[in-house]
């Protein structure tokens, strides 16, 4: 079983961007989002089971899963909200630990957007988040996905804190300044992993590992 790194970090902080330098390293990276997605694609039972829970007004023409007709549906009911996670969540933690097992990289970078929202953080060895100042956050997720600064706001409102995030870090990434900042601080936490999924202490790894 490999070691598994969760990164995570709010929206727009870097998550994507870190998470391409640890591959130029040769890590598997198993996406959170890309494995949420691919449990509900066309022919997966799990698409099925929404269909009959919930009808055809939640299927494109294309035969793949209307997300926001879905959202929009549980929105306002708890219950319903419940009755999806408890169908997909299951599915997509059996995806993952698939994958991780699936790995032949001695560490694996586990991209977590929703870890700490989800509780998922003790399903890893060690918890990376990535960090920026909060005005960097909202003007680069505003200018990535083209909201406006309300919208941004609500999203950055509707996930955990900053401060909570960083309190369950066991290492940090500052994404505030510039992106050629990323790759030597990705190349010292790369090593520093491959000595702890070698199953070195902590205690013996020198400050400047
Ligand atoms: P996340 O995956 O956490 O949502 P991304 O990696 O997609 O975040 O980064 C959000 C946006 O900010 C992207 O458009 C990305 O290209 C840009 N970006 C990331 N890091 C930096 C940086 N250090 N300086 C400037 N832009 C950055």
């Amino acid at each position: 079983m490999s070691y598994i790194v969760a990164l995570t970090g709010g929206i727009g902080s870097g998550k994507s961007t870190v998470a391409e330098s640890f591959a130029q390293h040769g890590i598997t990276i198993v996406d959170a989002d890309i494995i949420a997605r691919q449990v509900v694609a066309p022919g997966e039972q799990a698409l099925e089971e929404l269909v009959k829970k919930f009808g055809k007004s939640i299927i494109l023409g294309d035969g793949s899963l209307n997300r926001p007709a879905l959202r929009e549906r549980i929105f306002s009911h708890p219950l319903e909200k419940e009755w999806v996670n408890k169908l997909l969540h299951p599915i997509i933690h059996a995806r993952t630990q698939q994958l991780i097992a699936l790995a032949d990289t001695p560490y694996v970078l586990w991209v977590v957007p929703l870890l700490l929202e989800n509780g998922l953080q003790t399903q890893a060895d060690r918890v990376l988040v990535v960090d920026v100042e909060p005005h960097i956050q909202l003007s680069r997720t505003m200018l990535r996905d083209g909201v406006d600064r309300q919208q941004a706001e609500n999203i950055i409102a509707a996930q955990v804190s900053r401060e909570k995030r960083l309190a369950c870090a066991d290492d940090v990434i500052d994404n505030s300044g510039d992106p050629h900042m990323i790759e030597p601080r990705v190349a010292q936490l790369h090593r520093l992993y491959l000595k702890l999924a070698a199953g070195e202490n902590r205690q013996d790894i020198a400050e400047h590992d």
